[in-house]
């Protein structure tokens, strides 16, 4: 399968992605953990994003799509993938053709999570991330072991910067604004389907795998 999740933050889209990625094999990219790694490193590309992401603002098109293509490059023809945070805008999704049809893989679709406002502010502001290894934890629904502490790696928990209050609510309204010619994008070619996103990460994954049996996107045995 070759899929784009869309959806607002918080709609769950990394979760998923991530049990989609274990459980059915294909590559998992996210954007924005792509983005972290390489601002942890200090890298050029992470020193470039850094003022971006930081404040909550989207990273130039040009410069993401860039980024997108190099990886899915690197990717074996047969592995599918499921790709998380991209594209964010329409002109990310054009790109996103065209570098697919560059490599004679196009798209299966775009499925969309949808969530209520209130369910996205209550889970960004609840969730704590790895500061070692990136994984995600929620104060209330997905508590470590040891409180601050991660269960995987040890590493200290902490509030991502742009999960705090004040941008929280700008990367909402840039998301609602950057998102709708994005979602028209992929419903004039047919290729937009919604998955409800309430509930547990469970839920969502069970009622997105129904999604691609029904559309026979997955591979034989997947
Ligand atoms: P995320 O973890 O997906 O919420 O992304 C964190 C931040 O990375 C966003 O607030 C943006 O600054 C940046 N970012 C991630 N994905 C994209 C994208 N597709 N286009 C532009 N900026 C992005």
């Amino acid at each position: 399968m070759r899929i784009v999740l869309l959806g607002p933050p918080g709609a769950g889209k990394g979760s998923l992605a991530s049990l989609i990625g274990q459980r059915l094999r294909v590559a998992h990219l996210s954007t924005g953990a792509i983005f972290r790694e390489e601002m942890s490193r200090r890298t050029s590309l992470g020193r470039r994003v850094a003022q971006y992401v930081t404040s909550g603002r989207l990273v130039p098109d040009a410069l993401v799509v860039q980024v997108m293509g190099a990886q899915l490059r690197r990717l074996a023809a047969a592995t599918g993938f499921v790709l998380d945070g991209f594209p964010r805008t329409a002109g990310q999704a054009a790109g996103l053709d065209r570098v697919l049809s560059r490599l004679r893989r196009p798209l299966d679709g775009a499925v969309i999570l949808t969530a209520p406002a209130r369910l996205l502010v209550w889970r960004l502001s609840g969730r704590r991330v790895c500061e070692r290894c990136g994984a995600n934890y929620h104060v209330r629904t997905m508590r470590p072991k040891r409180p601050g502490v991660c269960d995987r790696c040890r590493g200290r928990l902490g509030v991502r910067k742009d999960d705090e209050p004040r941008t929280i609510a700008r990367r909402l309204a840039v998301d609602r604004t950057a998102a709708r010619p994005l979602v028209r994008y992929y419903r004039r070619g047919g290729r937009l389907f919604p998955v409800d996103g309430r509930g547990s990460v469970e839920r969502v994954y069970g009622r997105a795998v129904a999604l691609c049996r029904r559309q026979e996107w997955l591979s034989p045995g997947g």
